[in-house]
């Protein structure tokens, strides 16, 4: 066997595109097997063999990245494209998982960004999926109010504060 032919038979593989996704610049971006390879060295799956954990480069908050096309990419994106095509117009991908470096297609889900700050880790978020108070009242309709105080709408158990006006009344008594 000669060398040379099979050195380019394996360039030709690699050259091989496997499937076309945008890059955040919006233009298109030919993904080849030498691309997948190379993503695939960093992914490994998770102990319970749920989902697919990124071992490479990530963001401060811990979104996994890889350079592809010439730009910085989230690995998560890249992976959703793969299995589903392209994103939604206008809709983020949200890990159902809450694993920030999962890469695994089946975690994510195009939402509108309201719904993914709703179910993030922001402060509020936490908050706004808490369904009782610190001391046990539901957050239902008839014990619930909103307060916005510096531009952030919080909810405010009615049950709480109607005992903490009560020791309010009864220390100025
Ligand atoms: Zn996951
Ligand atoms: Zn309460």
């Amino acid at each position: 066997m000669n060398s040379t032919i099979e050195t380019s038979a394996v360039e030709a593989r690699e050259a091989q595109v496997v499937a076309t996704i945008e890059l955040p610049d919006g233009e298109p971006y030919d993904v080849t097997v030498a691309d997948l390879v190379r993503m695939l060295d960093k992914a490994e799956l998770s102990e319970d063999g749920q989902h697919v954990v990124w071992t490479g480069a990530k963001t401060a908050d811990g979104y996994g990245t890889v350079h592809m096309g010439g730009h910085t990419m989230y690995v998560h994106r890249i992976t959703y494209q793969f299995v589903n095509g392209p994103i939604p117009e206008g809709l983020l991908l949200d890990h159902r998982c809450r694993i920030r470096h999962c890469c695994s297609a089946a975690c994510l889900e195009p939402v509108t960004n309201a719904e993914n700050i709703l179910r993030g880790e922001s402060p509020s978020a936490i908050n706004a999926r808490k369904t009782h108070c610190k001391n046990g009242h539901a957050f239902n309709l008839e014990n619930t109010r909103s307060c916005t105080s510096s531009g952030r709408s919080r909810r405010v158990c009615l049950a709480c504060e109607q005992s903490r006006n009560a020791a309010r009344y009864l220390q100025a008594a």
